[in-house]
């Protein structure tokens, strides 16, 4: 765990520094690595560094994969690929939505943050160079994204259950036609306990198997904002992931969610919502209307 004392020969006065001398006596490492160890001797103290890392990974990916969603709704291009076309973001709305995002993020998440190193060392996450192997790490990615899909799916749809809905989950619902921004606007309940499927689908693996890197982890917490946020974007493409996945749910998926309401309740799949007959949208509506005049026929026939 604490590969800062294994491998560093001593803590230098800056990271460059700490770099440099890392540089030197491990060369069987990587570029990737040699930096990620160099920032935990540099720091020498586990918690704050990773603590900083996480903090500024988050809010770099968060509002570094939102900008983009912010410039396609300012040209009228992709107007035709949006999917609610008469209700664009305005600048105004989104600036207020990203306000109350980061304010959100230093009060509600931020003393969360401080909680993470302790929490992977009691579960044994490992912080150590070399990095696992990206088969291992996309198997692992790949298990938590079906974790969280379910958790999510019920959560969220407990949410809609009246007196939850009014209390938390309705500040979610604020934007009919979601923006990207919009992916974490939430009431801190809300945060926290979706936020709980993101954090323990791997918490949850490594205590059972003990083999779990912490990069693997970010990199999963990276893959997730891209899908929760792209999910809010409000655009539907012909490239869109789930025209290649069929059950992936995507931006087409959670926008009608918005839109209507009711229905749509997983994150990144689209199993559960069908199997357990709770897709929205026209589609949805009208296989169901059929199914239900297909039995009433049946009923008379008897
Ligand atoms: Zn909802
Ligand atoms: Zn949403």
């Amino acid at each position: 765990m604490n590969s800062t004392t294994t491998f560093s020969p001593m803590a230098q006065d800056t990271y460059w520094g700490s770099f440099e001398e890392i540089s030197k006596y491990n060369v069987s490492l990587n570029y990737p690595e040699k930096l990620w160890l160099a920032w935990y001797t540099y720091m020498q103290n586990d918690v704050l560094a990773t603590g900083i890392m996480s903090f500024v990974m988050h809010e770099t990916v968060y509002f570094g994969r939102s900008l983009p969603w912010i410039i396609i709704d300012m040209i009228p291009y992709f107007r035709k690929y949006k999917i609610q076309q008469n209700k664009i973001p305005t600048a105004w709305e989104q600036w207020q939505c990203a306000l109350l995002v980061l304010l959100s993020h230093f009060t509600v998440e931020l003393p969360q943050i401080w909680l993470f190193h302790p929490m992977c060392q009691y579960v044994g996450l490992s912080t150590s160079v070399p990095f696992p192997s990206i088969y291992k790490m996309a198997f692992q990615i790949a298990v938590f994204f079906v974790i969280e899909d379910a958790w999510h799916y019920w959560m969220h749809r407990a949410m809609h259950w009246g007196p939850l809905y009014r209390n938390i989950h309705k500040i979610h619902h604020q934007y009919s036609a979601p923006f990207g921004l919009a992916a974490e606007y939430a009431s801190p309940i809300e945060v926290l306990v979706l936020g709980l499927g993101t954090v323990s689908a791997p918490i949850l693996w490594c205590a059972i198997t003990k083999d779990l890197h912490i990069l693997t982890m970010y990199l999963w917490i990276v893959f997730r904002l891209f899908q929760a946020i792209d999910a809010h974007s409000g655009y539907e493409f012909p490239w869109s992931l789930h025209h290649v996945l069929p059950f992936w749910a995507g931006a087409e998926h959670h926008d009608v969610h918005h839109e209507r309401f009711i229905g749509n309740y997983a994150s990144s799949f689209r199993w559960w919502d069908f199997v357990l007959d709770t897709e929205a949208g026209p589609e949805a509506s009208k296989r169901r209307r059929e199914k239900k005049m297909a039995e009433m026929k049946k009923a008379k026939a008897l």
